[in-house]
């Protein structure tokens, strides 16, 4: 029986294990944390579709709601960009705890078996094949690992340099994040229940704020770390303007990471691959890595499954790498551009954007009719282009147009991928990929 080790408990790799213990593979996740201890105390956004296509029931009806539209706004707060939830949203809300329970109860009676406070410190390596994990409890040995160990993933770390995979984060490519919820003081009825604010202050990142019945969600993001401090003096700055954020911490009141970025240019080696945040694979704007995570999962194991030679090498893996980036990596990566564009305009920029650009851009797409349901990569580029001119902010527009140009040109790299994996030239291909996204 062909053993399969998944090195953190991460979504992904939970999803992935399900799936491959159902196959009849041995598979064990290695956790740092107690059972009881893993997740945040708060609650996610994410589309419930990359459950079914993991082959995860739907949790019972009680345990998430639908999510509500979202409200944006530019830094002065001026104008709304109100993002409606269609009726059949499948984005749902759910505790990140009942999401664990929810994934392991599963994977479990599916028969993977869980180490809990098991520290992992490197990746095992035989040559440059990985064969296992070393950790504070000793070394594993499997002939598959699957990195789901999260952003600063040590198995990632540890992998050796010539298979090309880039080992930390460059600068604007985390999120730094300060999240409670705080009792509701107002009982007024709110306008809009979550809000989200682009350079809340005039500081590079986002900040939102939830009103529930009996709380308020708050979040502060930035790209660069911050102290409780600075996040309280923003906390006090938002109140002003949402008097139902009180100031008893009911939940949360820490900080965490979230990759910002594109997702690894390569995410496969030689008895390795990496899945949701061990690969980078959070939506570059928003940082949603659940869902993602979890198609990676399910596509990773069905590759896994089907290696006929049963080497798990990087050339039979590659099928992942190919089928990861079409169906979700290419979008994201769009995105990470788009990103890469906010985090160097200006606030007043912004403002304009907001201002006189989404009006604008409204009116006149829903003269041309652009926006489909079903829009590909390329209609968004266009819309992006078209919007550029809109533009009354030249010195946007001409970075906006900069950011498109970096979208097409994403569009033509990705679509050059090997089809076939060879180091050298999957490296090269690699080195073009990084390189769209230097700041
Ligand atoms: C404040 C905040 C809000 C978020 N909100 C959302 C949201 O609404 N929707 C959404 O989709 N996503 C959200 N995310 C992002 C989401 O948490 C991740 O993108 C998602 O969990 C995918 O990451 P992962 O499961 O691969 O890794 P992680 O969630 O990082 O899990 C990695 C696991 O590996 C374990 N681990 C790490 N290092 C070691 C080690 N050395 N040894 C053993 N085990 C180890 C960790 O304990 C953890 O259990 C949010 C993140 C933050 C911080």
């Amino acid at each position: 029986m062909k053993r399969i080790i998944v090195a953190g408990g991460g979504h992904g790799g939970i999803a992935a294990a399900a799936l491959l213990a159902e196959k009849g593979f041995e598979v064990t996740v290695y956790e740092r944390h107690k059972r009881e201890d893993m997740g945040y105390d708060w609650t996610d956004i994410f589309n419930h579709n990359c459950l079914k296509a993991a082959g995860v029931p739907m949790p019972d009806d009680d345990k998430y709601e639908i999510k509500g539209d979202v409200v944006f706004y530019g830094p002065s707060q001026k104008t709304e960009f109100v993002q409606r939830s269609p009726k059949n949203q499948p984005e749902i809300k759910m505790e990140r705890k009942d999401i664990y329970n929810h994934l392991i109860a599963h994977a479990e009676e599916k028969g993977v078996k869980f180490e809990y406070e098991c520290s992992i410190l490197s990746a095992l390596l035989a040559g440059d094949r990985v064969v296992g994990i070393n950790t504070d409890r000793g070394a594993f040995y499997a002939d598959m690992v699957i990195d789901a160990c999260g952003c600063d993933s040590p198995v990632r770390k540890t992998l050796p340099d010539c298979c090309g995979i880039q080992k930390g984060t460059n600068d604007f490519e985390k999120f730094y994040i300060y999240r409670a919820f705080f009792n509701r003081k107002e009982k007024d009825t709110v306008e809009n229940a979550f809000k989200l604010t682009l350079f809340f202050n005039n500081i590079r990142g986002i900040s939102w704020v939830t009103t529930e019945d009996e709380y308020t969600d708050v979040l502060v993001g930035r790209f660069t770390p911050f102290t409780k401090k600075e996040a309280n003096e923003t906390i006090a700055a938002m109140r002003e303007k949402n008097p139902a954020i009180g100031k008893k911490i009911l939940r949360g009141g820490s900080f965490a990471q979230i990759p910002v970025r594109q997702n690894l240019s390569i995410l496969v080696s030689d008895g390795y691959a990496a899945v949701g945040d061990s690969a980078f694979m959070a939506i570059p704007l928003i940082g949603s890595g659940i869902a993602n995570a979890i198609y990676a999962g399910a596509i990773l194991a069905d590759v896994i499954a089907n290696d006929e030679t049963e080497t798990y090498s990087a050339e039979t893996l590659w099928d992942y790498q190919k089928r990861y980036f079409k169906e979700h990596g290419t979008g994201c990566a769009m995105l990470a551009c788009f990103k890469n564009f906010l985090v160097k305009t200006e606030p007043e920029s912004l403002d304009n954007i907001f201002d006189y650009g989404i009006d604008k851009l409204r009116g006149s797409l829903s003269r041309t009719k652009k926006i489909k349901d079903n829009a590909t990569l390329k209609d968004v580029l266009e819309i992006l282009l078209h919007a550029r001119s809109l533009l009354t902010d030249k010195a946007a527009g001409k970075e906006l147009g900069e950011a498109a140009k970096k979208m097409a040109k994403l569009l033509s790299i990705t679509s050059q991928m090997p089809k076939e994996y060879s180091r050298n030239e999957v490296i090269k291909w690699a080195q073009k990929y990084n390189r769209i996204f230097d700041v």
